[in-house]
């Protein structure tokens, strides 16, 4: 079973909620994560890995703040690129001492990628994601002036808000089409890519950030991934979660996917856009995307684990 493969990794692949992030805990978390996916990684499989990156682009924010006057700032798309260099790093390198440790060798690339949004996306009229450390009152006046619209979070302060387009096309496809025909593994698109609008002949980046899982579910169509993964800290997606009548969803069908999503049992920036990308992915290849975290991935991948969205009506 060597089908080519969409991953998309979730924050807590590199950090512990609650522990500091540091470079050490990165390497440390990324490894243990690693070392988990070897039902993915020793078969040879063509496998393209996305990642998360809302937290280090939260501590580069803070580092741009902190050197205001004495470093140059830098804008919030090349925070995104910045997250593509420490995270496909951290990921590459771990990939090469967990393969290596398993007598295993294949290529590993890292490519930058950007992603095209649409200067028209009602997300630009109406900023919605919440980013960067928590301001008070004094700093969120500053933060202000300087041209940042933020949003108050009650009892924690104010954040910036950013815009968070649809993706639209991947400008460096046919780069990771070609890597996975050679057979390297590739890393891609992390952070959701680096947004950039299309100017006539010309690209520019713009202040916005996609979700990775959105993106995630592009790539893999472009590719023409047989398989999505998402994995992420919770071992399925839930029915009234956090409720009493809280209930695991296993396998379904898009069209049920799609009345639970319009039933609104998936919250807002975490698991709704995860089921988002899972429906649009499956229902435009054809082909299953499943939901989990590492502890159940082996089960997961055998059918008989984790939340799993495939195309019911087969076709005849
Ligand atoms: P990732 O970094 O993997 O994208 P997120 O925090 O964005 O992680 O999404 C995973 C989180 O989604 C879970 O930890 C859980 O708290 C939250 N979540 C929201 N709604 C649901 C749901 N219906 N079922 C399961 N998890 C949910
Ligand atoms: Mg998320």
């Amino acid at each position: 079973m060597t089908e080519r493969t969409i991953l998309a990794l979730g924050g807590n692949a590199f950090a512990s909620p609650g522990k500091p992030l540091t470079m050490a805990r990165q390497f440390e978390f990324a490894k243990l994560v690693f070392q988990s996916l070897s039902p993915l990684l020793i078969d040879h499989r063509e496998l393209v890995i996305s990642h998360g990156n809302g937290p280090q682009v939260g501590h580069m924010l803070i580092r741009v703040e902190e050197a205001l006057g004495k470093a140059y700032a830098v804008p919030l798309e090349v925070c995104v690129a910045e997250s593509e260099g420490e995270l496909g790093y951290v990921i590459i390198q771990t990939l090469h001492n967990v393969l290596n440790e398993w007598r295993q060798h294949r290529p590993i690339a890292s490519i930058l990628t950007q992603v095209v949004v649409d200067q028209k996306d009602s997300a630009f009229e109406s900023p919605t994601k919440p980013i960067g450390p928590f301001y008070t009152d004094e700093q969120a006046d500053e933060v202000r002036q300087r041209g940042f619209p933020l949003r108050e979070e009650t009892g924690r302060g104010f954040r910036r808000v950013v815009p968070s387009p649809y993706p639209r096309e991947i400008v460096d496809v046919d780069v990771i089409e070609s890597l996975l025909r050679a057979g390297v593994l590739v890393v891609a698109a992390g952070g959701g890519g680096i947004p950039v609008i299309r100017d006539g002949e010309q690209m520019r980046g713009v202040e916005a950030v996609v979700d990775k899982d959105l993106t995630s579910a592009l790539l893999g169509e472009l590719i023409d991934a047989r398989l999505m993964l998402i994995l992420t800290d919770v071992p399925c997606a839930y029915q009234d979660f956090n409720t009493p009548n809280q209930s695991p969803i296993g396998r379904i069908g898009i069209a049920e996917a799609q009345q639970l999503l319009n039933e609104g049992h998936f919250a807002e920036g975490s698991m709704k856009p995860k089921i988002e990308a899972a429906i649009q992915f499956s229902r435009r290849s054809g082909c299953r995307t499943i939901i989990c975290n590492v502890d159940i991935l082996d089960q997961a991948l055998n059918g008989l684990a984790g939340t799993i969205i495939e195309q019911t009506e087969k076709k005849v």
